[in-house]
């Protein structure tokens, strides 16, 4: 048989999901995954938040609830809920009813309404990520069209922290009216965010160039542990008066992974432009996904409205951020005692659930290769791939890794 399809490209492999692949087909008994971007217990399992489990169990007894199309912008107490978390109740922006919150499918899906959006108004066809940063954002505006991708700089990987001078060099170098997107906490993948004060310069250059500002939100809660906390880059551009868009995602801090939850928040400085936008946005969606599923929309969108459950699920999320930073102290402490070369404070310093280590592609081949250690090439690990069961082995492995295979030599 013949295809009509026989020449068709094989495309590249999406790395984060190849690497996990290659470590469920490892049969070795300490193979250890720290790639994926995902929470694991201490015991390395996925976690279904208690709260999650039971109101997923009264939905499922409760006979009232069907199985209608939603609205096309989404379910409506869980698009105002999530604008309450994002901002703060007493808000400005929402008491004055000039932001919208458009329910979307996960981080990714509101990311790529942002995209349409600002392309469909005419308002942008260049856009700046981090350089580095999560490696589906170029991929999501290069697929809505944009061509000119640029990378402001970010990372100091000498210093192992953010180079801000450089990042706001290069905001100030954009073209008017370019869309920059921001990660509001906890960078992915690097782990570090700018402090307030370096917030306020970001927010200067955005401003003097007339950026369209996307604040991507996806770990609201697992920087600190504190929901507010985390939210301050958001709120902190409302109160200096900006109009931006932010793409919050619930499949990190409700462990909603596979239900495709997030938001897209839209914040403009009247309630005419809010529903201006707020029309074309409905266009978007229904040229899309036409309308969004309801089963995740109707677990957070429960939860955040009552604050019994809320409270249930803020001590989750507590549980989740702590165990992290414990990881990080533990992981830490091993490769001191060790005398592990090189620095390693950053592992401490960094939030959030990823480390950015410094390991060079010859030492993440050494680790994957001789321990079974599953990380991405650029050196990327998931805090929480790590429990008390591993981090010995781990911590040897990276020493190792090292050791053998020097930085200068990769
Ligand atoms: N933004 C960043 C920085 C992320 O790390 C991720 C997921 O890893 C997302 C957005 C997308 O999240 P979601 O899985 O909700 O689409």
């Amino acid at each position: 048989m013949t295809s009509k399809y026989a020449d068709v490209a094989v495309a590249a492999p999406v790395e984060v999901f190849a690497v996990s692949a290659a470590f469920r087909e490892d049969t070795h008994p300490e193979k250890v995954n720290l790639s994926v971007g995902a929470y694991r217990t201490e015991e390395g399992n996925p976690w279904v938040l208690p709260v999650v489990q039971s109101v997923e169990s009264k939905m499922a007894a409760d006979t009232t609830l069907n199985h209608e199309y939603l609205p096309i912008l989404g379910l409506p107490e869980f698009r105002n809920a999530s604008l309450k978390l994002l901002l703060g109740e007493g808000n400005p922006a929402i008491v004055e009813n000039r932001v919208v919150g458009v329910q979307a499918l996960g981080g990714t899906g509101a990311i790529r309404l942002s995209a349409e959006f600002f392309k469909n108004i005419g308002k942008a066809e260049t856009v700046l990520v981090s350089k580095p940063t999560w490696g589906n954002h170029m991929g999501v505006y290069r697929a809505s069209g944009y061509t000119d991708v640029r990378e402001y700089r970010y990372w100091d990987a000498e210093t192992r922290s953010l180079n801000i001078e450089g990042m706001v060099e290069d905001l100030k170098a954009a073209p008017e009216n370019a869309v920059v997107i921001l990660h509001a906490v906890a960078h992915n993948p690097t782990g570090v965010d700018p402090t307030h004060d370096q917030w306020k310069q970001i927010a200067d250059a955005c401003e003097e160039k007339k950026l369209n500002v996307l604040m991507d939100i996806a770990y609201q809660g697992f920087a600190t542990g504190d929901l507010e906390a985390d939210a301050w880059a958001p709120r902190y551009f409302v109160s200096r008066g900006f109009e931006f868009v932010s793409a919050q995602s619930y499949s990190k801090n409700f462990g909603l992974y596979n239900e495709r939850i997030g938001n897209l928040a839209l914040v403009c400085n009247t309630t005419d432009a809010m529903k201006r936008c707020s029309s074309q946005l409905e266009l978007i969606v229904r040229k899309i996904w036409s309308n969004p599923p309801n089963h995740g929309a109707r677990i957070v969108g429960t939860v955040l409205n009552d604050p019994s459950l809320f409270n249930e699920w803020q001590n989750s999320v507590r549980v989740m951020a702590s165990r992290i930073k414990e990881m990080r102290q533990q992981l830490y402490n091993k490769l001191k005692a060790l005398g592990t070369p090189g620095t390693w404070e950053h592992i401490i310093t960094q939030i959030g659930m990823f480390s950015f280590t410094g390991l060079n592609p010859s030492q993440v081949d050494f680790l994957v290769k001789n321990y079974h250690i599953y990380l991405i090439k650029q050196g990327r690990i998931n805090m929480c791939g790590l429990n008390h069961g591993n981090l010995d082995y781990v911590a040897k492995a990276i020493h190792e890794a090292v050791v053998t295979i020097p930085s200068d030599q990769a």
